[in-house]
């Protein structure tokens, strides 16, 4: 299977109203440029200095999404170009992401990451702290961050009902703190929840953003 008709493929699956993240990390440049080819216009990279030097080499209307767990040393790296940073995982990278973004003029998209799996070595704010987060609107601090969403990842497993169960609850925590903090706040509107294995039980459940990488681009070769 070509990566061209696997886009054509997972199209057919999912909603036209719902964003697709190619998610291209470990693949080289010309993987991404038969996706872009093929009409792809958003991909997904999980470390700063591959993003990074993609973003440079490839074409210049390619919205670059940050999906992996970001350390706040790194982020000025990315702040001058990135589109949306997927895993906003605690305060302390806020406060780099609003800084390096005040220094490079601009307004940085970012989801805050919801902690909904069992295991552990998952990232996330858990709904409490995310709760006491909102409540207190320590948003304002801020400013040139925009809130637009929540992420998150559901245990790895194949138990239908444990993944489905993961994705009401934060689907639910999302709706909550949109009906009730970012009422005032259009931009708060994306859930991006769903990969090759789950994005079906995902939409399901309400995600609006599925970020898709081995069903692509094939098996990835870490190295
Ligand atoms: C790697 C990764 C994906 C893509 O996973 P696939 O199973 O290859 O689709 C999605 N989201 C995050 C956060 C990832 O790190």
């Amino acid at each position: 299977m070509s990566i061209t008709s696997n886009i054509a493929n997972i199209r057919k699956q999912i909603p036209q109203q719902i964003k697709l993240v190619c998610v291209s990390k470990f693949h080289p440049d010309d993987a991404i440029v038969e996706a872009y080819n093929a009409g792809e216009r958003v991909f997904g990279e999980s470390k700063v200095q591959e993003m990074t030097s993609k973003y440079e080499r490839l074409p210049k209307d390619i919205e670059w999404h940050f999906i992996g767990h970001l350390q706040s040393n790194k982020v000025k790296y990315i702040v001058p170009y990135v589109s949306l940073i997927h895993g906003v995982d605690s305060e302390k990278l806020l406060v780099e992401i609003d800084k390096q973004a005040h220094k490079a003029g601009r307004i940085v998209n970012c989801l805050l990451q919801v902690h909904i799996a069992t295991e552990e070595t998952k990232f996330g704010f858990d709904e409490t702290e995310l709760l006491d987060f909102c409540q207190n609107n320590r948003i304002k601090n801020y400013p040139n961050v925009q809130i637009c969403g929540l992420m998150g990842m559901a245990t790895f497993c194949s138990d239908k009902n444990i993944i489905e169960s993961e994705f009401k609850q934060l689907k639910n925590i999302f709706e909550k703190l949109k009906s009730v903090y970012f009422v005032q706040n259009q931009s708060f509107d994306q859930l991006s929840m769903g990969m090759s294995d789950d994005f079906s039980i995902a939409i399901e459940c309400g995600s609006t953003m599925v970020r898709i990488g081995s069903s692509i681009f094939g098996s990835r070769i870490y190295n």
